[in-house]
């Protein structure tokens, strides 16, 4: 049987063990291809990470496709039906499964976005605007000398693109069902609560820190807003409560816990900083705080690059993608504060980290079609 250039390119990639933050020369593959067409390809390394940017065409509009070749761990790979390095293909129900680390998170992306921008650079000698590959090796660690290197380098380079795709799996049951137009801001706080230390027996001699800390968590788990267009409403989770020493007849001095929110466009950490001083405030307690940044909301407004991507989408796979904004953080809140519209579309996410990841093998030439359709809408002259 013969495989597409981008099914074969796929298995090529997972077949490289490429935890993070290894490459192992999974982005040379992909720049050899990009060269072939006259890409301009830069690899860059930053510490233990490596970075591709390619890019050809000048001025605008630019569009930039932006990925990983970093998998999570396989875990315990005995646990796997197959090894999860060797790229298996198996019928399931009539329909062939790649099974593989990284299949769906997302070499088979990278490798679906690569071929698009070859094959349309190879049918358009001419075309308008700039296009771009941005690939990192440390997305699901901890980032460093990834992405957040690569924003300065694009400033630095004026290579910050108008429109950014990020291959990531954003589709929830089949292909093209849902693509992400934004994301919500996340929020951590660390809060201890002061109060007085002593004998249990003697309640009018302690100030119970636990009890003030549950009347300030029952302020806080009220909704702050109920949602806005694209975003559902901001949530509140406590993550941990430490408390006491362990001694049943002493009430201790400090309750500290920890939280977050998940905050849409409707809020910003100083609005949610201000409501969480204003309850300290009105209960009259000792507090000290910490509130940890881990990513400010974004959202797509350019109505044209969302009409794009959902055409290109309903072309393919005649489905016409729910717009969301759930789901975690990814590289492109990284990219979005630059100015530039990022939309998330790619495979499907339901085995993404989990034993036996793996993608359904045609999804992987309809999503280079999808890609290949959103760059011709956006650059081909007509
Ligand atoms: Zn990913």
């Amino acid at each position: 049987m013969t495989y597409s250039k981008a099914q074969e390119l796929s298995i090529e990639l997972i077949k490289r063990k490429s935890i993070t933050p290894h490459d192992l020369g999974c982005q040379q593959l992909l720049s050899n291809l990009l060269q072939e067409v006259g890409f301009e390809c830069h690899s860059i390394q930053i510490g233990e990470t490596t970075n591709l940017i390619a890019h050809i065409g000048q001025g605008k509009p630019h569009l930039m496709f932006l990925g990983h070749t970093d998998v999570v761990s396989e875990g315990n790979g005995a646990d796997w039906s197959y090894d999860p390095f060797s790229a298996t293909i198996v019928e399931e129900d009539g329909v062939k499964m790649l099974y593989g680390r990284g299949s769906a998170d997302m070499k088979a992306s990278d490798a679906a976005m690569a071929v698009a921008l070859y094959d349309f650079v190879k049918s358009h000698k001419n075309f308008k605007g700039t296009l771009s590959y941005l690939i990192t090796s440390n997305e699901e660690g901890d980032g460093k000398g990834g992405i957040k290197d690569m924003c300065k380098y694009l400033q630095e380079h004026n290579l910050v693109p108008d429109y950014c795709i990020v291959g990531e799996p954003s589709s929830a049951h089949i292909l093209g069902d849902e693509i992400k137009v934004g994301r919500r801001g996340s929020l951590s706080a660390i809060i201890k609560v002061i109060g007085t230390q002593g004998h249990v027996a003697y309640p009018h001699l302690v100030n119970n820190p636990i009890h003030l800390a549950s009347k300030l968590i029952t302020k806080l788990i009220q909704d702050l807003d109920q949602g806005s267009q694209y975003f559902p409403k901001t949530s509140f989770q406590v993550t941990n409560i430490k408390a006491g020493s362990g001694t049943e007849n002493l009430v201790p001095n400090t309750c500290e816990f920890m939280c977050n929110w998940r905050f849409n466009d409707l809020q910003s950490p100083q609005s949610i900083e201000d409501k969480v001083k204003g309850y300290i405030q009105e209960l009259n307690l000792n507090c000290e705080l910490k509130f940890i940044l881990n990513g400010l909301p974004f959202l797509a407004k350019d109505e044209k690059l969302i009409k794009i991507v959902q055409d290109s989408v309903y072309a393919v796979t005649h489905q016409t993608p729910t717009l969301s904004t759930s789901g975690g953080t990814s590289d492109g809140r990284f990219i979005a504060p630059l100015g530039t519209h990022v939309i998330e579309c790619g495979l499907v996410s339901k085995t993404i980290h989990k034993i036996d990841e793996k993608v359904c093998f045609e999804d992987i030439e309809k999503l280079k079609h999808i890609f290949e359709k959103i760059i011709k809408l956006t650059l081909a002259k007509s």
